[in-house]
């Protein structure tokens, strides 16, 4: 049986699926002006921040002073491919059987309702008896990288607190406490050209290129091995592995957990894209590989890219693509300690894991705030066909973060 509140989640969320915000192009318009008319027929008014235009940002807020809690979610999602591949419309939210399916429901339209709810059910008693504050925001241009969205604003410190909880999927049980951070770089290998019948009398880039790629792995290997992870961390390692895992099974791929954890829990290596060379018979003067790693919290990206630099000087040079940074909130902090509670008060374990994806996580986190990724839906189900999140989900998660925001502002003994 679905209760009152299970009706009020699913309906929501349908809702918000049947407006598309796919990105690109990531304009959120719709979606932002129909939040910010569901907050003032409740009684809150609400501020818009429109970085780029099309990508508007809504925050609301309620109490005052301190401790500020903030509650965030993303309002664009990813496109929704090849339509007949869809059993229902993407944008249809259909609610059928206990789940509301559509593009977005899980990433993370789901996640909005319910942090919407919990604002505008919590909103009043913060008002007359909280103390402290608490902040609602609907953010653009996560999908994309957040640029226009959380990141703007926490450099505005428009976004500021003493925590945060980011209701990105993660199912009612488990909960993200860190994400991988990220080292794309360029190798390039330079040599000399010559007749392909004569190669003696050139300098194959190509065979220094495939040196360079050796040398790099055995860099990296070696950085992992020195890797020292906390307790926490390697439990979360492990509980993704078991997610990913389940998934890879599913597939049909022959993987052990191990598999996972190691590369989870250390600096991954894919080189992604390799060029090099112009003709059959002639020796290649140039050839370049874009090399992918993912950094767990603990290793510092630009000193894998240092690494790199030093044992490859000679064979290639080492250009830099992309890096941020990996981040972590400890489980010591009050935030964790709160979700966990409010897992576990509906029968639960609670599970920490790790993300190795980025989330708009990672600016709060790396202002300083303890952030938490908590919401419905399970990670699996973003951006893939016949996304859907169970209605389940959306009332277990929204009594957690209930649970939790009480807890933090005072509400609650
Ligand atoms: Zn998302």
């Amino acid at each position: 049986m679905v209760s009152e509140v299970g009706n009020q989640l699913a309906e929501l969320t349908s809702r918000l699926v049947q407006i598309d915000s796919v990105n690109p192009p990531g304009d959120v318009t719709k979606v932002v002006e129909f939040i910010k008319n569901w907050l003032s027929e409740r009684g809150f008014s609400s501020s818009i921040y429109e970085y780029v235009k099309g990508k508007p940002n809504l925050i609301a807020r309620v109490g005052k002073g301190k401790p500020v809690i903030i509650l965030n979610g993303h309002t664009d999602v990813v496109p929704p491919g090849d339509l007949s591949k869809w059993t229902y419309p993407p944008f249809s939210g259909r609610i059928i059987e206990g789940k509301v399916y559509g593009r977005g429901s899980t990433d993370m339209k789901g996640g909005v309702a319910v942090i919407m709810m919990v604002f505008a059910e919590l909103g009043p008693l913060i008002e007359k008896k909280g103390t402290g504050s608490l902040v609602f925001s609907a953010t653009a241009d996560e999908e994309v990288g957040g640029h226009a969205g959380v990141e703007a604003l926490v450099k505005d410190n428009v976004l500021a607190g003493d925590a945060a909880i980011v209701a990105e999927p993660t199912g009612f049980d488990k909960y993200c406490i860190a994400e991988k951070g990220l080292s794309q770089v360029k190798l390039i290998a330079r040599g000399r050209p010559a007749h392909g019948s004569l190669p003696l009398l050139g300098d194959n880039a190509i065979m220094k290129l495939i040196k360079a790629i050796e040398k790099a792995q055995d860099t990296v290997n070696e950085i992992n091995r020195g890797i020292k992870l906390p307790q926490d961390l390697i439990e979360a390692i492990n509980n993704s592995s078991r997610v990913y895992l389940e998934g890879a099974l599913r597939s049909g791929l022959k993987l052990s957990e191990d598999d996972f954890r190691h590369t989870i829990g250390s600096v991954s290596f894919n080189p992604g894209v390799i060029k090099g060379g112009s003709k059959v018979n002639m020796v290649p003067d140039y050839a370049e590989l874009e090399l992918d790693m993912r950094v767990p919290p603990g290793v510092s990206p630009s000193n894998v890219i240092d690494k790199l630099r030093n044992t490859l000087s000679g064979l290639a040079e080492v250009k830099v693509l992309d890096t941020s940074e990996p981040n972590y909130t400890p489980s010591s902090e009050r935030i964790i300690q709160l979700i966990r509670e409010g897992i576990g008060k509906q029968g639960a374990e609670a599970k920490p894991i790790i993300m190795t994806g980025a989330t708009d996580g990672r600016y709060l986190r790396l202002k300083g705030i303890p952030t938490v990724i908590y919401g419905p839906g399970e990670l699996t189900l973003a951006h893939t066909y016949d996304e859907y999140v169970t209605v389940k989900d959306l009332v277990n998660t929204y009594n957690t973060i209930k649970y939790t925001v009480e807890k933090y502002l005072g509400l609650r003994q």
